[in-house]
This record gives structure tokens, C-alpha cells and sequence, in this order.
């Protein structure tokens, strides 16, 4: 099966913050591979814009080594990386300053798309708008993309919104969350909505409780003056692990349209109930023989920030009332691992003898590693002696299902940055999403801060705290193992 690619329109592309570490690992990478695909046609530029004092020369010398570092030797060659090295152009500019805006905007071409990447801390997304307007950079056409965090709590997400509505349209404006761009989370929908077999049984009637994991096997790392004043919650339940709530619980969305599917996701988040303290557990890892705890690791011994968290959740509404969605994330876990899991109920009714060994049928959607899925059925154990039952896994790894074109699944910001140039919304949160999200956010945080509880501790390399465990034990359930 060899896949398509369709070129896009011409574009110039501003990435704010281009000498960031955000626009070294993932943006220009990304770029690159888009480029070596033939999606970039002749004629789009990619700018590079940054507080940094850098030519064109320095900053195409910066591109080339974050290339060598971050596209592996055998998935580019010297010629194709010249080419891309050609679109790249740069101009120093101070976000809150006067300098560099007037060459920005002596750079921009009539008749090609603009988009605008605003990599940056978001601080500063209202001067670079700012900015942009004053200067006249921007038209009714150009598109600004902008990074997590989207706010810290539904105050400052509205202050965002409002900052940002000052001079773009909703309808220019791209909220990533690169969890939406990833292949699998897509497959989600084509699962559901392009096949008649899963959706008649996509309701509490049929499946018994969800489970959304993402372990990580790191810490907080470098980033921990940053996460400390996060959190689990912030960082990845609001936004990431919601996500992939909605695309689970949504209903239909009339049709494949930006606004249609965001429209469907809105309506989970403001179906969610609010959830009490006993129904999360929060921890943080201490120290292992290989790695300091997280109160060193932050550098603060009195954090209550956690770096895990697990909770039940509940959809109220006619589809899901009496099927829990069981949340959890956290940093050191046993393994590094995103999936979804499905768990459908037991027949009414076994017409076979066995007890043991009878299982329910459960759907596992793996995000990483692997993007694949991966359904669990019932059959009769082969060979002699009477109708036993066993379980075998209806397997689709798509680095199997579709050879070369599953190994080579593009990364989410790839396709979240084409879809941005192509002017398709359907992947990128819409301000009221974001601030539904934060509306359901914040007041469980105030609960827990109320209380003025500590997280739980938990050994590194485990899969958290015991406590978490009793979520699930106690509605007669199990967490699914943490495993690569
Ligand atoms: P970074 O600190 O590595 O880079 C910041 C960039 O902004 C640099 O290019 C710097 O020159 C530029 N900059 C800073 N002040 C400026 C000013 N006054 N005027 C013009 N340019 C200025 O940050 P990063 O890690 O690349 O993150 C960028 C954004 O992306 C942040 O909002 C971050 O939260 C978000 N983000 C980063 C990651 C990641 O993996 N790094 C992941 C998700 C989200």
C-alpha cells in the first residue's frame, strides 16, 4: 500500500521562538520530513524568528545540526537536507520590543499563505500579536498556531483567549495538542465512525469501564521548575488525556468538519461530573538507586505537586451514565506506555460450562509504543477434549497491517503543522473546549488544595501508589498492567 501525498499551497511560516528547543526536536524536524515527502512544494519558506542574534547563514547552520541530531542518519541525505536548508530564512525580533518587525515585515510575500508558529512562552503571545498587527503582517487569511500550556487555570485561559481574539478570528486560530496529531488517536474516529461493528455497542450497556494510561518511565528532568508549579493534572489530564476521553465518548458528529467534531467533543467535557477527592489518588515518586526523588528533583522538599495522578470519571449523559472512565498518568512508572482500553462487558449469559479463564472482550488502542490496536476475543481452545475457552488477540499493529507506511507513521506535529497550512481545524482545540476543560479542572484542584493533602509517595519503576490500586478494587476491577 504505498501512500499518497498531496502537496500543499505554497506557504511562509513564521516560527516564533524558532531557535527554541521546542522548534529544534519537533518543529523543524517535522518540517524536514515534510519536505523530503514533497508536501512542501517549491516556493514555501519557513522563518525562523527569535530574540537569539542569528543570519541566515547561523540559523540554517542551527537547522542543519538539529537535524543531524534529531532525523536519524538513514532517513536523510545531504542533497535533500540542502534543499530544505534553502527555505529557511531568519530575522532576530524582540516580542516585546520594536526590533526586528520591520524586517519581518519586508520578508512576507503577497499570495502565499501565512502562518504564524508561536513557540514561545505564552506571556508573551499577546505582544507577538500584537506586534503582528501593528505591523500589518497579518491578513484576513493568515493562521497563528499556538503551544500548551493553554492557560493554568480558567482565568488565565480566558485572559488567553481574549488576547488573542484582539486580533484573530477563532477561525485563524490552531490550539495544538500534539496528542491529536498522533495517527492512532485519528484512528480512534475511523475505528468508531467508518464501521458499523463497534458503535452499536459503544454505550454503558455493552462496555463496562474505559481506562486511559500514559505512563512515562522519566522524571521531570530539566523541566522541573516548570512541571512543579503543574502537575499531572495540568499537564496532561486537562489537555492530553481529555482529548482522548472526548474522542472515546463523543457521540457522531453529523459530519467530518472542524466545528461538527468539536461541536461533539464540547459536549463530553460539559457532561463530565465533578469528581470528589475520594475518587483520585495523587502521588509523587521518591527516590530510586538510580534517580533522586521528584522533591529534589524540582528542588523544592515542601512540593505537594504530583506527579501522578489517577481517577474515576464519569460521562453524565444518556450513553455513559454507569460506565466509569478510569484516568491515570504519571513520571517513573514501570514503562513507557499510552493506550486506551475498552473493556466490554460479559455475555448475559455463558452457555458454556467453563468458569475459569472466561474473559471479557476488550479493546486495547495503543498510542505508544506501537501505534496499533488490538481486540481480544473469546474461542475454543483448539484441538481434542471438549469445548474450552480461550483468549486470543485479533492483533493490528499497523507497522504490520500496513508495511512500510506504518513504520513511517509522521510524527503529530507533521501533520498537525499541514493541516494548519491546509486551513484544517478538525484537529486543534477551539477556545471553548480549552476553557470547558479548565471550567471542570479547576475547582478539583482547589478541593485538593483546600484539604492541603500529600501526594502519595511511590517507588520508581511501580506503577504508582497503592492507593491507586483500590480505585479500581474497590468497584470490583483492575488496572491493565504497565507494560511496553
Ligand atoms: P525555549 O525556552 O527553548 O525557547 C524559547 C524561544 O523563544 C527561543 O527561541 C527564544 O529566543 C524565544 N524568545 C524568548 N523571549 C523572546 C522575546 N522576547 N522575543 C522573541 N523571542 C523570544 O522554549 P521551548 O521549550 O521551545 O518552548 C516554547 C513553547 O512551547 C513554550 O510555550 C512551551 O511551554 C511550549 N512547549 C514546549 C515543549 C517542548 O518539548 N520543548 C512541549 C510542549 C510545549
Amino acid at each position: 500500500m504505498v501512500s499518497r501525498v498531496i502537496p500543499v499551497d505554497p506557504f511562509d511560516l513564521v516560527i516564533f521562538g524558532g531557535t527554541g528547543d521546542l522548534a529544534r526536536r519537533k518543529i523543524l524536524p517535522g518540517l524536514f520530513r515534510r519536505f523530503q515527502s514533497g508536501q512542501m512544494p517549491q516556493g514555501c519558506r519557513v522563518i525562523g524568528a527569535a530574540r537569539t542574534e542569528l543570519d541566515e547563514g547561523g540559523y540554517r547552520k542551527f537547522v542543519s545540526e538539529a537535524l543531524t541530531e534529531f532525523v536519524p542518519e538513514g532517513k536523510r541525505d545531504e542533497e535533500t537536507v540542502r534543499g530544505f536548508l534553502d527555505t529557511l530564512f531568519y530575522v532576530s525580533v524582540d516580542a516585546k520590543g520594536e526590533g526586528g518587525w520591520k524586517d519581518l515585515a519586508g520578508l512576507m510575500r503577497e499570495g502565499v499563505i501565512r502562518a504564524f508558529y508561536f513557540s514561545v512562552a505564552p506571556a508573551l503571545f499577546g505582544d507577538i500579536a500584537e506586534r503582528l498587527h501593528e505591523h500589518g503582517i497579518t491578513n484576513r487569511e493568515s493562521r497563528i498556531v499556538v503551544e500548551k500550556p493553554f492557560g493554568r487555570d480558567l482565568e488565565s485561559a480566558r485572559a488567553l483567549n481574549a488576547v488573542l481574539a484582539r486580533h484573530f478570528d477563532e477561525t485563524q486560530i490552531y490550539r495544538i495538542d500534539h496528542y491529536l496529531g498522533k495517527e492512532t488517536v485519528q484512528n480512534l474516529m475511523a475505528v468508531r465512525f467508518a464501521n458499523i461493528l463497534f458503535e452499536p455497542l459503544w454505550n454503558a450497556q455493552y462496555i463496562d469501564h474505559v481506562q486511559i494510561t500514559v505512563a512515562e518511565t522519566v522524571g521531570v528532568g530539566g523541566r522541573g521548575s516548570y512541571y512543579d508549579k503543574s502537575g499531572a493534572m495540568r499537564d496532561m489530564v486537562q489537555n492530553h488525556m481529555m482529548q482522548l476521553l472526548c474522542l472515546i465518548a463523543m457521540e457522531p458528529p453529523y459530519k467530518f468538519d472542524p466545528d461538527a467534531v468539536r461541536d461533539e467533543k464540547l459536549k463530553v467535557i460539559r457532561a463530565l461530573d465533578a469528581v470528589p477527592l475520594d475518587n483520585i489518588v495523587r502521588g509523587q515518586y521518591v527516590a530510586g538507586q538510580d534517580n533522586p526523588g521528584y522533591l529534589e528533583d524540582v528542588g523544592n522538599p515542601a512540593s505537594r505537586t504530583e506527579s501522578y495522578i489517577a481517577m474515576k470519571v464519569q460521562v453524565s449523559n444518556w450513553r455513559w451514565k454507569g460506565t466509569p472512565f478510569y484516568l491515570r498518568t504519571g513520571k517513573r512508572l514501570r514503562a513507557r506506555t499510552s493506550e486506551i482500553c475498552v473493556t466490554f462487558k460479559e455475555p448475559p449469559h455463558s452457555i458454556f460450562e467453563q468458569e475459569e479463564g472466561w474473559r471479557e472482550n476488550v479493546l486495547v488502542i495503543r498510542l505508544q509504543p506501537n501505534e496499533g490496536m488490538n481486540l481480544k476475543v473469546m474461542i475454543k481452545e483448539p484441538g481434542p477434549g471438549g469445548m474450552r475457552l480461550t483468549e486470543v488477540p485479533l492483533d493490528m499493529s499497523f507497522a504490520d497491517a500496513l508495511g512500510e507506511n506504518g513504520t513511517d507513521i509522521p510524527d503529530a506535529y507533521e501533520r498537525l503543522i499541514m493541516d494548519v497550512i491546509r486551513g484544517n481545524q478538525t484537529l486543534f482545540m477551539r477556545g471553548d473546549e480549552v476553557e470547558a476543560a479548565w471550567a471542570w479542572t479547576d475547582p478539583i484542584i482547589a478541593a485538593w488544595e483546600a484539604r492541603g493533602e500529600r501526594p502519595r509517595p511511590y517507588d520508581p519503576g511501580t506503577s504508582g501508589p497503592e492507593d491507586a490500586l483500590m480505585l479500581l478494587h474497590r468497584d470490583g476491577r483492575r488496572w491493565r498492567e504497565i507494560r511496553e
